[in-house]
């Protein structure tokens, strides 16, 4: 689409993805809201919008849903109720050429990293000094901060370094600058994301530097809670764990996904670390910081998983009683390492995987969660849904693991605010509780 000297009515954002998109999204509606255009995120379309969607190129079920949200905006505009369609991030990233040939009616395809020629194809400028200053899609009190973008890790099975590329930190100055800027503007908790957060500083200071990066956010004034997400098990830099355990504001949580146990699988999928070392490195987390959640994510089904790797993994998820776990299906994706070995686990196994590997973790949630009852802790609240105010422990990320509900009748708390609460009763992943 040649430079548009008219500049859209209105920019409607759409994201689809992970936190880094919701942070890319961010990034770009302050750019064109610091240009004086009108820029909303996900509403109602109107016939003048445009519509930028971030797509997410990750496993199957994330293309099909950023195909299907093209297409359906792409209809959209058929019938006169958007007046643009433009499609940025992973997916347009990794599979332009293909996407331009089978889908007409998108007036633009760009991929990521390229939010510079976004702005200035609408008609504004890109401004520079910036630095950081987004316009939130999260509730204010939280929010993303990406401490780097790519990653240099071959994780046999993931597309991602061939979407976002190669690791770049940012430096230690600008992300504190930033971490500023938002509790300049009411935020209370970060929540540090990266693809790999662990190799931070590696690039940039040629040194493993999340400590120093560490060290520095907490001492940021406002800062209530800093969350860790996207730890990597092998090399792990332990000279962060002391500050986990120290600082006030360092949430005692931290999420690594680790997405297997057996050597069989993990030699596989090329991620660096034995069985022995991985159980080395949790009792070490475990054992410097006392009390810390572990959130992890397995992968099952991934070529040449046995009944036996399966089942190796299923007895370590019993032992190890993650605070928080996710799972995900093994998806056969183009271009990766992965993609030249034989997709040799049937779907139906590769869900029945899933499943078993959900209950076993259901029911040791529901423990965590019942040894809870009767501990007062710190509650934020970041919405009223129904009759309750739903909340969240540090120990607790948004959108991925167990919220806090407190009955609304109760006292009139204020979305953004931190209570003492007492646990008052628990289910598998939410709990009850009241102010004290
Ligand atoms: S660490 Fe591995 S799984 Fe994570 S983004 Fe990098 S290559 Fe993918």
């Amino acid at each position: 689409m040649k430079a548009n000297p008219n500049k859209p009515t209105r920019v409607n954002m759409v994201t689809l993805g992970c936190s880094k998109n919701t942070y890319d999204s961010e990034q770009l509606m302050g750019q064109l809201e610091a240009n004086n255009l009108l820029v909303v995120h996900e509403e109602t379309a109107q016939a003048d919008d445009t519509v930028i969607i971030n797509t997410c190129g990750f496993i199957d079920n994330a293309k099909e849903e950023s195909i299907n949200t093209i297409l359906e905006f792409v209809e959209a505009k058929k019938q006169g109720q958007v007046q643009n369609v433009v499609v940025m991030g992973c997916l347009s990233e990794r599979f332009q050429n293909e996407l331009k040939q089978e889908i007409t009616g998108v007036d633009a395809w760009y991929g990521t990293g390229q939010l510079d020629k976004i702005v200035t194809d609408l008609g504004v400028n890109y401004k520079h000094e910036l630095l950081g200053e987004r316009k939130l899609t999260t509730p204010s009190h939280y929010a993303y901060l990406k401490i780097a973008e790519g990653c240099d890790r071959p994780c046999s099975f993931c597309a991602i370094p061939i979407m976002r590329g190669k690791h770049v930190s940012k430096s230690i100055d600008q992300l504190v600058l930033e971490a500023k800027t938002l509790a300049k503007n009411g935020t209370t908790e970060l929540i540090l994301i990266a693809q790999d957060l662990t190799y931070y500083g590696l690039d940039l200071y040629k040194e493993r530097a999340l400590h120093k990066l560490l060290d520095a956010l907490s001492l940021v004034e406002g800062i209530k809670w800093i969350r860790l997400q996207y730890a990597y098990p092998s090399k792990f830099p332990m000279e962060i764990l002391p500050l986990i355990k120290e600082r006030e504001n360092i949430c005692l949580y931290l999420d690594m996904p680790l997405q297997h146990i057996s050597d069989n699988m993990l030699k596989a999928m090329r991620r660096g670390i034995s069985k022995r070392r991985t159980i080395e490195l949790l009792n070490s987390i475990r054992k410097e910081v006392p009390g810390i959640a572990i959130r992890t994510t397995m992968l099952v089904g991934h070529p040449g998983e046995t009944e036996e790797d399966f089942n190796e993994l299923v007895e370590f998820i019993k032992e190890q009683n993650f605070e928080r776990l996710g799972v995900f299906t093994y998806s056969h994706e183009e271009n990766t390492h992965s993609h030249t070995m034989i997709d040799d686990v049937p779907d139906e196994i590769k869900e029945e995987r899933k499943s078993i590997l959900m209950a076993v973790q259901r029911d040791i949630s529901m423990d965590i969660n019942a040894k809870m009852i009767g501990k007062e802790l710190p509650v934020v609240i970041d919405r009223i849904e129904g009759d309750y105010f739903i909340g969240r422990t540090e120990f607790d990320s948004p959108e991925v693991d167990c919220e806090v509900l407190l009955k609304s009748d109760e006292r009139n708390l204020r979305i953004g605010n931190y209570y003492n609460a007492k646990i008052i009763d628990a289910m598998e992943y939410d709990l009850f509780a009241q102010v004290v």
